[in-house]
């Protein structure tokens, strides 16, 4: 089972990190041990002083493929969940600076939060589903699928050029604005529509 992640997919978001636009989808990847398992608190690593949370709509692969063409890409999935990607933003800054890879900010022990899943058929629309997060019972990000630079179905047709998805595989599809720093005693409560999907308590 692999998680592979897409950044900068929606444009605020890209703004107030002050990013370019990019041309093709950013992806990277986390492996199976950096999901948070189901009710654990989520410990800051001490290797971070700035946390960060990303909301972001999951998407469950039910299906092996590879170079899927985007009209088939539906198939793929019916599934669709709600996670955070963690983030150590501090350390993704220094490793970004120096050209290197992400991974020990994105992919390290703890830093995906898998929720509950709703069945594609929940939806009317999978380019319109409603999500977001709260911090301490206040909204710190809303977001729209409407509003992904790349759709759910032109992900899986990219993602799947480079690598073979097979069931179970995730695909975090990018985080809204809103995205901000965490600290112990913090609790995140992420919600599809009005559905409360995941509960995480920070340490
Ligand atoms: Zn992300």
């Amino acid at each position: 089972m692999k998680i592979i992640c897409i950044g900068r997919n929606y444009a605020e978001h890209i703004a107030e990190l002050q990013h370019e636009r990019p041309t093709d989808p950013v992806i990277f990847m986390k492996p199976d041990s950096a999901i948070l398992p189901a009710h654990n608190p989520f410990y800051i690593p001490d290797f971070s002083n700035d946390l960060h949370y990303e909301v972001e709509l999951v998407v469950k692969i039910n299906r092996l493929g590879k170079h899927i063409a985007p009209r088939f890409a539906h198939k793929y999935y019916d599934e669709i969940g709600l996670g955070i990607d963690f983030t150590a933003r501090d350390l993704q800054n220094q490793l970004k600076d120096k050209g290197l890879p992400w991974e020990k900010a994105k992919a390290f022990d703890g830093s995906a939060v898998i929720g509950d899943f709703l069945p594609k058929t929940d939806f009317p629309d999978i380019n319109a589903i409603e999500f977001g997060l709260k911090k301490n019972q206040e909204w710190v990000q809303k977001g729209n699928s409407e509003m992904m630079l790349w759709k759910i179905d032109e992900l899986i047709a990219y993602v799947s050029q480079f690598f073979t998805l097979k069931i179970g595989d995730f695909i975090f599809t990018g985080t809204p604005a809103g995205v901000g720093k965490v600290s112990p005693e913090d609790e995140l409560v992420g919600f599809i529509g009005e559905k409360k999907m995941f509960e995480v308590k920070v340490k």
